[in-house]
């Protein structure tokens, strides 16, 4: 068994692509599985357009899914450093050697060019089979450094698999048509070849190129719209890779050991997020009430929704789960069960479709009271269900014009959960206090 060594080697010249996650993953993937090893290499080469901002969005967005890697620029390993910029010597070597040895010779200004003899370049792609394409195709020789010191990534990215000794080059279809350069420049140095698995492109729902123009393509824009990162991993697992069977939900220890490079299919794989949603939703309502409760914290804090009482916090957020797509509509759903409820809704919505001003003001009034009567203890979902709805029915007071206004009341909203959950978890005394707020707003009425 040879001991797997594999990468992602993202250029710092933008934010965490959602393809370059999933490239990671699946890297990431197969050394969990084989007991191997998994780096991230960061390829700034482009001096210009390579930021350090977009190298820690990157590493953060790798993070945030739940990825780790055993070698990287962020924790060094034996054989770094991991960033480009910083290996200019390991490249001039390796150019000095193919000019030293007549495989090279200087071009135009002080590029150097690789001397290629005409030929067909077979290789084995684990996704597409067997690749041919013969050097004619792109004209033959071809510039590999704009100096010694300058490599260009064709020579950088075969120097550095060499040296980090990767066993499986697994990356996206983009760079199926670089293969047979790198292959040339390997051959040239003496290196042997990897193996190669080039993994589909990710399409819109429109089946074109997934781009900035025809959805998100920041992963960490997902996670600030609120998508749980085992959603989004899960989901991007599912992006060109099949599990031949109609299994939809992995965890990452179960991808782990599910995934294998022949489940990954040629063809693009389409990004819906239709379907994402979908997963996402089912990773939600999956949350116990403590773990809803630490997810959705980012959010209250960002649309300002603060309470000192936890355990009311975590009931509302459960009594919203069921609705919820995302933590971000959950974050505003609860928004009533903040301290500092401004209860500023239209008094209009407190009147139910079929009733009118003076009836729910008076209902409001009865009801009220009808609260004052009822002891904390029966302050629960199903007692205040069961008393409540008995004293409407007796009074002849109507479903609809009595629960629409307490519904309104308690949480400013047409939906939300029932009003005796709600009512239950806000307590008599906020409830009191609630309802009194709704009776003013009708004024001398
Ligand atoms: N730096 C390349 C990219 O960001 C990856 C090259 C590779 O994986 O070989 O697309």
């Amino acid at each position: 068994m040879i001991n797997i060594r594999v990468r992602v080697a993202p250029s710092p010249t933008g934010n965490l692509h959602v393809g370059t996650a999933r490239t990671a993953l699946f890297n990431e993937l197969l050394a969990r599985q084989q007991g191997g090893k998994f780096i991230i290499r960061l390829e700034d080469t482009d001096k210009e357009r390579s930021k350090k901002e977009f190298e820690e969005n990157i590493l953060e967005g790798l993070r945030w899914l739940g990825l780790t890697w055993d070698e990287g620029p962020d924790i060094g390993g034996d054989f770094g450093p991991y960033r480009q910029s910083e290996r200019t010597a390991v490249y001039t070597a390796a150019l000095q050697q193919l000019l030293d040895q007549g495989k090279a010779k200087k071009g135009e200004g002080e590029t150097i060019v690789l001397l290629v003899e005409p030929q067909e370049v077979v290789f084995k792609d684990e996704v597409r089979g067997e690749v041919k394409v013969h050097t004619d195709s792109f004209g033959g020789n071809f510039i590999i450094a704009r100096s010694l010191t300058d490599p260009l990534f064709h020579l950088a990215v075969v120097v550095d698999d060499e040296a980090m000794k990767i066993t499986h080059v697994i990356r996206g279809e983009d760079h199926l048509h670089n293969t047979v350069k790198h292959i040339l420049i390997q051959r040239a140095l003496g290196y042997a070849t990897p193996s190669y698995a080039h993994l589909p492109l990710l399409l819109d729902e429109k089946r074109a190129k997934l781009s900035k123009r025809s959805g998100e393509t920041s992963l960490l824009v997902y996670r600030d719209r609120g998508y749980l990162p085992e959603a989004m991993l899960n989901y991007l697992a599912l992006l060109g890779w099949n599990p031949k069977n109609d299994r939809e939900f992995f965890s990452h220890q179960e991808l782990v050991e599910a995934f294998n490079l022949s489940g990954v299919q040629k063809a693009g794989a389409v990004f819906s997020m239709h379907k994402l949603d979908s997963v996402n939703k089912y990773y939600l309502q999956k949350l116990s009430p403590q773990e809803l409760c630490l997810a959705s914290l980012p959010f209250l804090e960002k649309a300002g929704i603060t309470t000192s009482d936890t355990q009311r916090l975590e009931q509302a957020l459960t009594a919203e789960q069921p609705r919820a797509a995302h933590l971000t509509d959950l974050a505003s759903a609860v928004e009533w069960v903040a301290d500092s409820w401004p209860g500023n809704y239209e008094t209009a919505l407190l009147i139910w479709k079929k009733s009118d001003a003076a009836t729910t003001k008076t209902l409001l009034e009865k009801m009220t009271a009808k609260m004052q009567e009822i002891s904390e203890e029966k302050f629960t979902e199903n007692d205040l269900e069961k008393i409540l709805l008995e004293w409407i029915d007796e009074e002849d007071m109507g479903r609809g014009d009595t629960l629409w206004p307490l519904r309104v009341a308690l949480t400013g909203r047409k939906h939300s959960p029932g009003p005796f959950e709600v009512a239950s978890i806000l307590g008599k005394g906020e409830v009191a206090r609630r309802l009194l707020l709704a009776q003013e707003k009708f004024g001398s009425l």
